[in-house]
Protein backbone atom coordinates (compact mmCIF):
# COMPACT_ATOMS: atom_id res chain seq x y z
CA UNK A 1 0.00 0.00 0.00
CA UNK A 2 1.26 3.45 -0.86
CA UNK A 3 1.60 6.66 1.44
CA UNK A 4 -1.19 7.88 -0.98
CA UNK A 5 -3.39 4.57 -0.09
CA UNK A 6 -2.66 5.32 3.75
CA UNK A 7 -4.06 8.85 3.67
CA UNK A 8 -6.85 7.01 1.78
CA UNK A 9 -7.68 4.51 4.80
CA UNK A 10 -7.12 7.66 7.41
CA UNK A 11 -9.76 9.21 5.62
CA UNK A 12 -11.94 6.55 5.14
CA UNK A 13 -11.56 5.65 8.57
CA UNK A 14 -12.79 8.97 9.55
CA UNK A 15 -15.71 9.55 7.00
CA UNK A 16 -17.23 6.03 7.49
CA UNK A 17 -17.40 6.57 11.36
CA UNK A 18 -14.15 4.13 12.13
CA UNK A 19 -11.87 6.52 14.10
CA UNK A 20 -12.36 10.14 14.66
CA UNK A 21 -9.54 12.80 15.61
CA UNK A 22 -10.08 13.32 20.15
CA UNK A 23 -11.48 16.66 20.79
CA UNK A 24 -11.90 17.77 17.27
CA UNK A 25 -13.46 20.83 17.63
CA UNK A 26 -10.75 21.89 19.01
CA UNK A 27 -8.24 20.63 16.69
CA UNK A 28 -7.54 17.58 18.29
CA UNK A 29 -5.39 16.16 20.71
CA UNK A 30 -1.76 14.72 19.47
CA UNK A 31 -1.80 11.20 19.82
CA UNK A 32 -4.56 10.68 20.86
CA UNK A 33 -8.01 9.17 19.06
CA UNK A 34 -11.73 8.33 19.54
CA UNK A 35 -13.49 4.69 17.62
CA UNK A 36 -16.40 5.62 16.50
CA UNK A 37 -19.82 3.82 15.84
CA UNK A 38 -18.23 1.47 13.10
CA UNK A 39 -14.80 1.04 14.82
CA UNK A 40 -15.70 0.28 18.38
CA UNK A 41 -17.64 -2.45 16.91
CA UNK A 42 -14.58 -3.62 15.29
CA UNK A 43 -12.32 -3.19 17.96
CA UNK A 44 -14.87 -4.89 20.70
CA UNK A 45 -15.03 -7.60 17.83
CA UNK A 46 -11.17 -8.16 18.08
CA UNK A 47 -10.88 -7.99 21.68
CA UNK A 48 -13.74 -11.06 21.64
CA UNK A 49 -11.23 -12.86 19.14
CA UNK A 50 -8.18 -12.27 21.56
CA UNK A 51 -10.14 -13.42 24.14
CA UNK A 52 -12.06 -16.10 23.46
CA UNK A 53 -8.54 -17.59 22.16
CA UNK A 54 -6.51 -17.13 25.34
CA UNK A 55 -9.39 -17.58 27.86
CA UNK A 56 -12.19 -19.17 26.91
CA UNK A 57 -9.87 -21.73 24.91
CA UNK A 58 -7.03 -22.38 27.23
CA UNK A 59 -7.92 -24.24 30.98
CA UNK A 60 -5.05 -22.83 32.28
CA UNK A 61 -5.67 -19.07 31.57
CA UNK A 62 -8.06 -16.70 33.44
CA UNK A 63 -8.80 -13.20 32.94
CA UNK A 64 -8.09 -10.07 34.84
CA UNK A 65 -9.65 -6.51 35.03
CA UNK A 66 -6.93 -4.80 36.60
CA UNK A 67 -7.18 -0.77 37.82
CA UNK A 68 -5.35 1.95 35.29
CA UNK A 69 -3.80 3.57 38.62
CA UNK A 70 -1.43 1.80 40.88
CA UNK A 71 0.56 1.96 44.28
CA UNK A 72 3.70 4.29 43.10
CA UNK A 73 5.88 1.37 44.24
CA UNK A 74 4.31 -0.47 41.53
CA UNK A 75 6.47 1.73 39.13
CA UNK A 76 9.66 1.99 40.87
CA UNK A 77 9.90 -2.43 41.16
CA UNK A 78 8.97 -2.58 37.63
CA UNK A 79 11.96 -0.31 36.67
CA UNK A 80 9.67 1.85 34.75
CA UNK A 81 10.46 4.49 36.58
CA UNK A 82 14.20 4.28 36.44
CA UNK A 83 14.40 2.81 32.78
CA UNK A 84 11.08 3.67 30.82
CA UNK A 85 13.52 6.33 28.69
CA UNK A 86 12.77 7.22 25.37
CA UNK A 87 16.53 9.27 24.10
CA UNK A 88 14.95 13.04 22.85
CA UNK A 89 17.30 15.15 20.77
CA UNK A 90 15.95 18.40 19.48
CA UNK A 91 16.85 20.57 16.59
CA UNK A 92 17.59 24.07 18.06
CA UNK A 93 16.61 25.77 14.13
CA UNK A 94 13.14 24.20 14.00
CA UNK A 95 12.48 23.34 17.58
CA UNK A 96 11.20 19.75 16.58
CA UNK A 97 11.64 17.24 18.69
CA UNK A 98 12.82 13.48 17.91
CA UNK A 99 13.68 10.25 18.92
CA UNK A 100 17.65 10.16 18.78
CA UNK A 101 16.83 5.83 18.44
CA UNK A 102 14.46 6.52 15.90
CA UNK A 103 16.62 9.45 13.72
CA UNK A 104 19.46 6.83 13.81
CA UNK A 105 17.75 3.75 12.95
CA UNK A 106 16.52 5.62 9.81
CA UNK A 107 19.79 6.68 8.82
CA UNK A 108 21.20 3.01 8.96
CA UNK A 109 18.89 2.24 6.78
CA UNK A 110 19.83 4.96 4.27
CA UNK A 111 22.86 3.48 4.17
CA UNK A 112 21.53 0.11 3.47
CA UNK A 113 19.31 1.40 0.89
CA UNK A 114 22.25 2.64 -0.96
CA UNK A 115 23.90 -0.63 -0.61
CA UNK A 116 20.94 -2.32 -1.96
CA UNK A 117 20.87 0.38 -5.08
CA UNK A 118 24.20 -0.61 -5.57
CA UNK A 119 23.03 -4.28 -5.87
CA UNK A 120 20.26 -4.43 -7.81
CA UNK A 121 22.05 -2.51 -10.78
CA UNK A 122 24.56 -5.39 -10.36
CA UNK A 123 21.51 -8.10 -10.69
CA UNK A 124 20.47 -6.27 -13.64
CA UNK A 125 23.75 -5.94 -15.28
CA UNK A 126 25.34 -9.52 -14.60
CA UNK A 127 21.80 -11.44 -14.50
CA UNK A 128 21.86 -15.38 -13.60
CA UNK A 129 25.78 -15.40 -13.33
CA UNK A 130 25.71 -12.79 -9.99
CA UNK A 131 26.85 -13.83 -6.98
CA UNK A 132 25.34 -11.75 -4.12
CA UNK A 133 27.82 -12.94 -1.74
CA UNK A 134 30.99 -12.62 -3.30
CA UNK A 135 29.75 -8.49 -4.84
CA UNK A 136 29.06 -8.03 -1.39
CA UNK A 137 32.69 -8.22 -0.86
CA UNK A 138 34.91 -7.52 -3.52
CA UNK A 139 32.86 -3.63 -4.64
CA UNK A 140 34.66 -1.30 -2.83
CA UNK A 141 31.49 1.03 -2.53
CA UNK A 142 28.46 -2.04 -1.41
CA UNK A 143 31.51 -3.23 0.83
CA UNK A 144 32.36 0.47 2.68
CA UNK A 145 28.46 0.87 3.19
CA UNK A 146 27.56 -2.26 4.51
CA UNK A 147 31.12 -1.75 6.52
CA UNK A 148 29.81 1.62 7.73
CA UNK A 149 26.32 0.32 8.57
CA UNK A 150 27.67 -2.89 10.91
CA UNK A 151 29.69 -0.69 12.45
CA UNK A 152 27.63 2.18 13.27
CA UNK A 153 24.52 -0.12 14.26
CA UNK A 154 27.15 -2.30 16.54
CA UNK A 155 27.55 1.25 18.60
CA UNK A 156 24.27 2.23 18.50
CA UNK A 157 22.81 -1.29 19.82
CA UNK A 158 25.79 -1.07 22.62
CA UNK A 159 25.04 3.35 23.47
CA UNK A 160 20.99 2.16 24.04
CA UNK A 161 21.85 -1.04 25.98
CA UNK A 162 24.46 1.43 28.37
CA UNK A 163 21.69 4.53 28.28
CA UNK A 164 25.23 6.34 26.82
CA UNK A 165 23.44 9.50 25.29
CA UNK A 166 26.64 11.42 24.19
CA UNK A 167 27.41 8.49 22.27
CA UNK A 168 24.25 8.20 20.61
CA UNK A 169 25.05 12.16 19.92
CA UNK A 170 28.41 11.59 17.77
CA UNK A 171 26.44 8.68 16.10
CA UNK A 172 23.94 10.91 14.91
CA UNK A 173 26.78 13.73 13.96
CA UNK A 174 28.65 10.51 12.05
CA UNK A 175 25.48 9.59 9.84
CA UNK A 176 25.51 13.76 8.99
CA UNK A 177 21.72 13.35 9.91
CA UNK A 178 19.47 16.70 9.25
CA UNK A 179 16.35 17.57 10.66
CA UNK A 180 13.74 16.67 7.77
CA UNK A 181 12.18 20.22 8.52
CA UNK A 182 14.72 22.45 8.75
CA UNK A 183 17.51 20.64 7.04
CA UNK A 184 19.95 21.76 9.90
CA UNK A 185 22.33 19.37 11.92
CA UNK A 186 22.19 22.05 14.88
CA UNK A 187 21.25 19.14 17.23
CA UNK A 188 20.85 20.13 21.41
CA UNK A 189 22.53 17.03 23.24
CA UNK A 190 20.77 13.82 23.71
CA UNK A 191 18.94 13.50 26.86
CA UNK A 192 16.65 10.52 28.41
CA UNK A 193 12.91 11.41 28.51
CA UNK A 194 10.24 9.55 30.85
CA UNK A 195 7.55 8.12 29.46
CA UNK A 196 5.11 7.96 31.30
CA UNK A 197 2.34 10.48 32.95
CA UNK A 198 1.83 11.33 36.18
CA UNK A 199 -0.73 13.39 38.26
CA UNK A 200 -0.66 13.61 41.99
CA UNK A 201 -2.70 11.77 44.80
CA UNK A 202 -5.82 13.84 46.73
CA UNK A 203 -3.80 15.81 49.45
CA UNK A 204 -0.61 14.13 49.50
CA UNK A 205 2.48 16.03 48.27
CA UNK A 206 5.75 14.88 46.88
CA UNK A 207 7.00 11.49 45.52
CA UNK A 208 5.03 9.90 48.08
CA UNK A 209 1.46 10.85 46.22
CA UNK A 210 3.33 10.76 42.52
CA UNK A 211 0.60 8.54 40.77
CA UNK A 212 1.72 7.02 37.25
CA UNK A 213 -1.09 6.48 34.73
CA UNK A 214 0.13 2.66 33.93
CA UNK A 215 2.20 2.54 31.09
CA UNK A 216 1.45 -1.12 30.38
CA UNK A 217 -1.08 -3.56 31.95
CA UNK A 218 1.12 -6.28 32.96
CA UNK A 219 2.20 -4.48 36.19
CA UNK A 220 -1.73 -5.03 37.48
CA UNK A 221 -1.42 -8.85 36.09
CA UNK A 222 2.09 -9.59 38.50
CA UNK A 223 0.19 -7.75 41.50
CA UNK A 224 -2.35 -10.13 41.43
CA UNK A 225 -0.33 -13.13 40.17
CA UNK A 226 -0.95 -14.68 43.79
CA UNK A 227 -4.61 -13.72 44.42
CA UNK A 228 -5.40 -15.01 41.15
CA UNK A 229 -3.31 -18.35 41.87
CA UNK A 230 -5.18 -18.98 45.27
CA UNK A 231 -8.82 -18.12 44.29
CA UNK A 232 -8.71 -20.12 40.90
CA UNK A 233 -6.40 -23.46 42.07
CA UNK A 234 -4.18 -23.09 39.21
CA UNK A 235 -0.95 -24.86 38.99
CA UNK A 236 2.44 -24.15 36.78
CA UNK A 237 1.83 -23.18 33.88
CA UNK A 238 -1.01 -20.98 34.06
CA UNK A 239 -1.59 -17.47 32.23
CA UNK A 240 -3.57 -14.49 33.31
CA UNK A 241 -5.13 -12.27 30.75
CA UNK A 242 -6.17 -8.77 30.63
CA UNK A 243 -6.89 -6.06 28.22
CA UNK A 244 -7.07 -2.46 29.10
CA UNK A 245 -5.83 0.90 28.27
CA UNK A 246 -2.35 1.99 28.66
CA UNK A 247 -0.65 5.55 29.05
CA UNK A 248 2.86 6.99 27.31
CA UNK A 249 3.88 10.23 26.41
CA UNK A 250 5.70 9.20 23.11
CA UNK A 251 8.23 12.18 21.98
CA UNK A 252 6.51 11.91 19.26
CA UNK A 253 3.16 10.38 18.00
CA UNK A 254 2.78 9.74 14.80
CA UNK A 255 1.49 7.48 12.16
CA UNK A 256 -1.69 7.87 13.13
CA UNK A 257 -3.21 4.92 15.64
CA UNK A 258 0.10 3.11 15.14
CA UNK A 259 1.92 5.50 17.94
CA UNK A 260 -0.48 6.64 20.37
CA UNK A 261 -0.67 8.56 23.83
CA UNK A 262 -3.36 6.63 25.04
CA UNK A 263 -4.16 3.15 23.85
CA UNK A 264 -4.84 -0.32 24.58
CA UNK A 265 -3.33 -3.62 25.40
CA UNK A 266 -4.24 -7.44 25.09
CA UNK A 267 -1.22 -8.85 27.16
CA UNK A 268 -1.09 -12.39 28.71
CA UNK A 269 1.38 -13.34 31.50
CA UNK A 270 2.32 -17.03 31.13
CA UNK A 271 3.93 -18.43 34.55
CA UNK A 272 6.11 -21.12 34.56
CA UNK A 273 8.68 -23.42 36.03
CA UNK A 274 12.53 -21.78 35.55
CA UNK A 275 14.38 -23.36 33.35
CA UNK A 276 11.52 -24.12 30.97
CA UNK A 277 11.03 -20.28 29.53
CA UNK A 278 12.78 -21.14 26.40
CA UNK A 279 9.97 -23.97 25.07
CA UNK A 280 7.35 -21.99 26.41
CA UNK A 281 8.75 -18.78 24.46
CA UNK A 282 8.95 -20.87 21.17
CA UNK A 283 5.50 -22.31 22.10
CA UNK A 284 3.54 -18.49 22.19
CA UNK A 285 5.73 -17.30 19.49
CA UNK A 286 4.61 -20.27 17.52
CA UNK A 287 0.80 -19.57 18.68
CA UNK A 288 0.27 -16.45 18.66
CA UNK A 289 1.59 -16.24 14.18
CA UNK A 290 -1.17 -18.64 14.23
CA UNK A 291 -3.61 -16.75 15.18
CA UNK A 292 -2.32 -13.59 13.18
CA UNK A 293 -2.34 -15.98 10.19
CA UNK A 294 -6.00 -17.85 10.99
CA UNK A 295 -7.57 -14.36 10.06
CA UNK A 296 -6.44 -14.67 6.32
CA UNK A 297 -3.21 -12.25 6.36
CA UNK A 298 -1.13 -12.58 3.89
CA UNK A 299 1.76 -14.68 5.14
CA UNK A 300 4.21 -11.88 3.63
CA UNK A 301 2.61 -9.43 5.64
CA UNK A 302 3.65 -10.93 9.14
CA UNK A 303 7.36 -11.75 9.72
CA UNK A 304 9.20 -12.17 13.59
CA UNK A 305 11.73 -10.13 14.61
CA UNK A 306 14.52 -10.45 16.78
CA UNK A 307 14.97 -7.84 19.32
CA UNK A 308 19.29 -6.16 19.23
CA UNK A 309 18.44 -4.58 22.21
CA UNK A 310 16.89 -6.69 25.26
CA UNK A 311 14.60 -4.62 27.63
CA UNK A 312 15.93 -4.82 31.29
CA UNK A 313 13.76 -7.44 32.46
CA UNK A 314 13.93 -9.75 29.57
CA UNK A 315 16.22 -12.46 28.54
CA UNK A 316 14.54 -13.36 25.29
CA UNK A 317 12.88 -11.18 23.28
CA UNK A 318 10.98 -11.23 19.50
CA UNK A 319 8.15 -9.14 17.72
CA UNK A 320 5.70 -10.17 15.50
CA UNK A 321 5.82 -7.57 12.60
CA UNK A 322 3.51 -6.28 10.64
CA UNK A 323 3.41 -4.89 7.00
CA UNK A 324 1.62 -1.37 7.25
CA UNK A 325 1.22 0.64 5.00
CA UNK A 326 4.53 2.74 5.83
CA UNK A 327 6.50 -0.67 6.48
CA UNK A 328 7.05 -3.72 8.64
CA UNK A 329 6.52 -2.26 12.25
CA UNK A 330 5.71 -4.18 15.65
CA UNK A 331 2.41 -5.49 15.96
CA UNK A 332 2.89 -7.67 18.73
CA UNK A 333 5.92 -8.47 21.25
CA UNK A 334 7.06 -12.17 23.26
CA UNK A 335 8.81 -11.52 25.89
CA UNK A 336 10.65 -14.09 28.25
CA UNK A 337 10.31 -11.75 31.24
CA UNK A 338 12.63 -14.06 34.03
CA UNK A 339 11.30 -13.67 37.45
CA UNK A 340 12.55 -10.41 37.10
CA UNK A 341 8.86 -8.40 37.93
CA UNK A 342 7.78 -10.99 40.48
CA UNK A 343 10.86 -10.74 42.10
CA UNK A 344 11.23 -7.08 42.33
CA UNK A 345 7.71 -6.61 43.85
CA UNK A 346 8.86 -9.31 46.61
CA UNK A 347 11.49 -7.15 47.73
CA UNK A 348 10.27 -4.19 47.84
CA UNK A 349 6.68 -5.10 48.94
CA UNK A 350 8.68 -7.69 51.61
CA UNK A 351 5.13 -9.70 50.58
CA UNK A 352 6.25 -13.50 49.25
CA UNK A 353 5.51 -13.51 45.46
CA UNK A 354 5.97 -17.35 45.33
CA UNK A 355 4.70 -20.45 44.26
CA UNK A 356 4.76 -23.72 46.19
CA UNK A 357 4.79 -26.42 43.79
CA UNK A 358 2.96 -29.46 44.74
CA UNK A 359 5.17 -31.85 42.68
CA UNK A 360 8.77 -30.92 43.22
CA UNK A 361 7.64 -29.61 47.52
CA UNK A 362 9.59 -26.38 46.79
CA UNK A 363 8.27 -22.97 46.71
CA UNK A 364 10.31 -20.81 44.18
CA UNK A 365 9.27 -17.09 42.23
CA UNK A 366 7.62 -18.48 38.56
CA UNK A 367 9.24 -16.93 35.30
CA UNK A 368 7.12 -15.55 33.05
CA UNK A 369 6.91 -15.57 29.28
CA UNK A 370 4.50 -12.74 28.01
CA UNK A 371 2.64 -12.05 24.93
CA UNK A 372 1.70 -8.32 24.78
CA UNK A 373 0.03 -7.11 21.55
CA UNK A 374 -1.73 -3.41 20.80
CA UNK A 375 -5.30 -3.64 20.15
CA UNK A 376 -4.55 -0.11 18.30
CA UNK A 377 -2.09 -1.54 15.82
CA UNK A 378 -4.05 -4.78 15.18
CA UNK A 379 -7.14 -2.36 14.06
CA UNK A 380 -4.85 -0.66 12.02
CA UNK A 381 -3.15 -4.20 10.39
CA UNK A 382 -7.55 -5.11 9.86
CA UNK A 383 -7.75 -2.09 8.27
CA UNK A 384 -5.06 -1.89 6.13
CA UNK A 385 -5.27 -5.47 5.31
CA UNK A 386 -8.95 -4.63 4.42
CA UNK A 387 -9.35 -1.50 2.56
CA UNK A 388 -9.44 -2.38 -1.52
CA UNK A 389 -10.10 -0.42 -4.01
CA UNK A 390 -11.46 -2.37 -7.02
CA UNK A 391 -14.04 -2.67 -10.42
CA UNK A 392 -16.82 -4.18 -10.07
CA UNK A 393 -20.08 -4.59 -11.94
CA UNK A 394 -22.79 -2.41 -10.67
CA UNK A 395 -26.44 -3.62 -10.40
CA UNK A 396 -27.23 -2.71 -14.20
CA UNK A 397 -23.67 -4.27 -15.54
CA UNK A 398 -21.66 -1.30 -16.07
CA UNK A 399 -18.24 -1.56 -14.43
CA UNK A 400 -17.92 0.79 -11.59
CA UNK A 401 -15.29 1.35 -8.65
CA UNK A 402 -15.67 0.53 -5.07
CA UNK A 403 -14.17 0.76 -2.20
CA UNK A 404 -14.80 -2.57 0.32
CA UNK A 405 -13.02 -3.41 3.66
CA UNK A 406 -12.65 -7.49 3.14
CA UNK A 407 -12.64 -7.72 6.82
CA UNK A 408 -12.61 -11.24 8.45
CA UNK A 409 -16.83 -12.11 8.34
CA UNK A 410 -16.42 -12.43 12.49
CA UNK A 411 -14.76 -8.89 12.39
CA UNK A 412 -16.78 -6.96 10.39
CA UNK A 413 -18.73 -4.29 12.17
CA UNK A 414 -22.23 -5.05 10.94
CA UNK A 415 -22.66 -8.04 9.93
CA UNK A 416 -26.29 -8.02 7.76
CA UNK A 417 -27.92 -4.99 5.88
CA UNK A 418 -31.27 -5.60 5.84
CA UNK A 419 -32.84 -3.63 2.53
CA UNK A 420 -35.89 -3.23 0.67
CA UNK A 421 -36.06 -2.58 -2.93
CA UNK A 422 -38.30 0.30 -2.49
CA UNK A 423 -39.02 2.55 0.21
CA UNK A 424 -42.17 3.74 -0.65
CA UNK A 425 -43.72 0.09 -0.75
CA UNK A 426 -45.17 -0.55 2.88
CA UNK A 427 -45.12 -4.27 2.13
CA UNK A 428 -41.74 -4.25 1.33
CA UNK A 429 -40.64 -2.24 4.26
CA UNK A 430 -43.03 -4.06 6.90
CA UNK A 431 -41.27 -7.07 5.66
CA UNK A 432 -37.75 -5.79 5.84
CA UNK A 433 -38.15 -4.46 9.52
CA UNK A 434 -39.92 -7.99 10.24
CA UNK A 435 -36.55 -9.81 9.07
CA UNK A 436 -34.69 -6.89 11.15
CA UNK A 437 -36.39 -7.41 14.56
CA UNK A 438 -35.65 -10.81 14.05
CA UNK A 439 -32.50 -11.15 13.20
CA UNK A 440 -31.20 -8.19 15.92
CA UNK A 441 -30.90 -10.61 18.99
CA UNK A 442 -28.26 -12.65 17.28
CA UNK A 443 -26.18 -10.07 15.77
CA UNK A 444 -25.14 -6.38 14.49
CA UNK A 445 -27.73 -5.59 11.72
CA UNK A 446 -28.46 -2.32 9.78
CA UNK A 447 -31.88 -1.37 8.44
CA UNK A 448 -31.46 0.69 5.40
CA UNK A 449 -34.20 2.20 3.10
CA UNK A 450 -32.82 5.27 1.58
CA UNK A 451 -31.43 5.68 -2.26
CA UNK A 452 -31.31 3.37 -4.77
CA UNK A 453 -29.92 -0.32 -4.22
CA UNK A 454 -26.38 0.06 -5.59
CA UNK A 455 -25.73 2.62 -3.63
CA UNK A 456 -26.50 1.33 -0.42
CA UNK A 457 -24.66 -2.08 -1.44
CA UNK A 458 -21.64 0.74 -2.00
CA UNK A 459 -22.23 1.92 1.76
CA UNK A 460 -21.90 -2.04 3.25
CA UNK A 461 -19.13 -2.30 1.20
CA UNK A 462 -17.39 0.77 2.91
CA UNK A 463 -17.95 -0.53 6.17
CA UNK A 464 -17.16 -4.25 5.09
CA UNK A 465 -20.88 -5.88 5.93
CA UNK A 466 -20.37 -9.47 4.96
CA UNK A 467 -24.22 -10.12 3.77
CA UNK A 468 -26.67 -7.70 2.01
CA UNK A 469 -30.19 -9.16 2.21
CA UNK A 470 -32.87 -7.27 -0.48
CA UNK A 471 -36.22 -8.20 0.05
CA UNK A 472 -38.00 -7.62 -3.15
CA UNK A 473 -41.54 -8.20 -4.91
CA UNK A 474 -40.96 -11.69 -5.26
CA UNK A 475 -40.36 -11.92 -1.34
CA UNK A 476 -43.58 -10.98 -0.73
CA UNK A 477 -45.28 -13.75 -2.37
CA UNK A 478 -42.81 -16.83 -1.45
CA UNK A 479 -40.77 -15.58 1.45
CA UNK A 480 -37.44 -15.71 -0.13
CA UNK A 481 -35.31 -12.97 -0.27
CA UNK A 482 -31.83 -12.09 -1.67
CA UNK A 483 -28.49 -12.82 0.14
CA UNK A 484 -25.42 -10.76 -1.03
CA UNK A 485 -21.97 -11.76 -0.18
CA UNK A 486 -19.82 -9.01 -0.06
CA UNK A 487 -16.21 -9.91 -1.48
CA UNK A 488 -17.48 -12.37 -4.09
CA UNK A 489 -20.80 -10.61 -4.66
CA UNK A 490 -22.73 -13.46 -5.96
CA UNK A 491 -26.48 -13.00 -4.95
CA UNK A 492 -28.54 -16.10 -3.48
CA UNK A 493 -32.19 -16.19 -3.67
CA UNK A 494 -32.73 -17.84 -0.11
CA UNK A 495 -35.80 -18.67 2.03
CA UNK A 496 -35.65 -16.12 5.18
CA UNK A 497 -35.84 -18.83 7.83
CA UNK A 498 -32.60 -19.35 6.10
CA UNK A 499 -30.83 -16.01 7.00
CA UNK A 500 -29.87 -16.19 10.49
CA UNK A 501 -27.99 -19.66 9.64
CA UNK A 502 -26.13 -18.53 6.80
CA UNK A 503 -25.29 -15.64 8.39
CA UNK A 504 -24.20 -17.39 11.75
CA UNK A 505 -22.07 -19.62 9.97
CA UNK A 506 -19.94 -16.58 7.99
CA UNK A 507 -19.23 -14.63 10.74
CA UNK A 508 -18.56 -17.58 13.51
CA UNK A 509 -15.38 -16.98 15.39
CA UNK A 510 -15.24 -21.22 15.63
CA UNK A 511 -13.48 -21.34 11.63
CA UNK A 512 -10.59 -19.07 13.49
CA UNK A 513 -9.41 -21.75 16.49
P1 LIG B 1 7.58 0.47 20.12
O1 LIG B 1 8.98 -0.07 20.01
O2 LIG B 1 6.83 0.49 18.81
O3 LIG B 1 7.50 1.76 20.90
P2 LIG B 1 7.35 -1.18 22.41
O4 LIG B 1 8.38 -2.21 22.11
O5 LIG B 1 7.67 -0.08 23.36
O6 LIG B 1 6.78 -0.55 21.03
P3 LIG B 1 5.83 -2.87 24.12
O7 LIG B 1 6.25 -2.16 25.36
O8 LIG B 1 6.41 -4.21 23.84
O9 LIG B 1 6.03 -1.90 22.86
O10 LIG B 1 4.25 -2.91 24.11
C1 LIG B 1 3.51 -4.01 23.61
C2 LIG B 1 2.61 -3.62 22.47
O11 LIG B 1 1.85 -2.46 22.78
C3 LIG B 1 3.37 -3.24 21.20
O12 LIG B 1 3.68 -4.40 20.45
C4 LIG B 1 2.38 -2.37 20.48
O13 LIG B 1 1.47 -3.14 19.71
C5 LIG B 1 1.61 -1.71 21.60
N1 LIG B 1 2.08 -0.32 21.79
C6 LIG B 1 3.17 0.10 22.44
N2 LIG B 1 3.28 1.43 22.40
C7 LIG B 1 2.19 1.88 21.71
C8 LIG B 1 1.71 3.17 21.35
N3 LIG B 1 2.35 4.28 21.71
N4 LIG B 1 0.56 3.25 20.63
C9 LIG B 1 -0.11 2.14 20.28
N5 LIG B 1 0.30 0.90 20.60
C10 LIG B 1 1.42 0.76 21.31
Amino acid sequence: MSTDLFKDLVSHSKEYGFIFPSSEVYDGLSGVYDYGPYGVELKNNIKTYWWRSMVQNHENIVGLDAAIMMHPKTWKASGHVDAFNDPLVDNKTSQKRYRADVLIEEGLEKIMAKAEKELEKARKRFGDEFDENKYKTENQRVADYIKQHDHLHGRFVTAMGKGDMPELKLIIEELEIADPVSGTRDWTEVRQFNLMFYTQLGNIAGEEGKLYLRPETAQGIFVNFLNVQKTTRQKLPFGIAQIGKAFRNEIIARQFIFRMREFEQMEMQYFIQPGTEMQWYNYWKETRMKWHLSLGTDPAKLRFHDHDNLAHYANAAVDVQFEFPFGFKELEGIHSRTDFDLSSHQELSGKKMQYFDPETNESYVPYVVETSIGLDRMFLAMMSNAYTEETVPDADGKDSTRIVLKFHPALAPVKCAILPLLKNNDDLTAMGRKIFDDLKFSFLCQYDEKDAIGRRYRRQDAIGTPFCVTVDHQSLEDQTVTIRERDTLKQDRIHISKIQGIVEEGISFRSLF
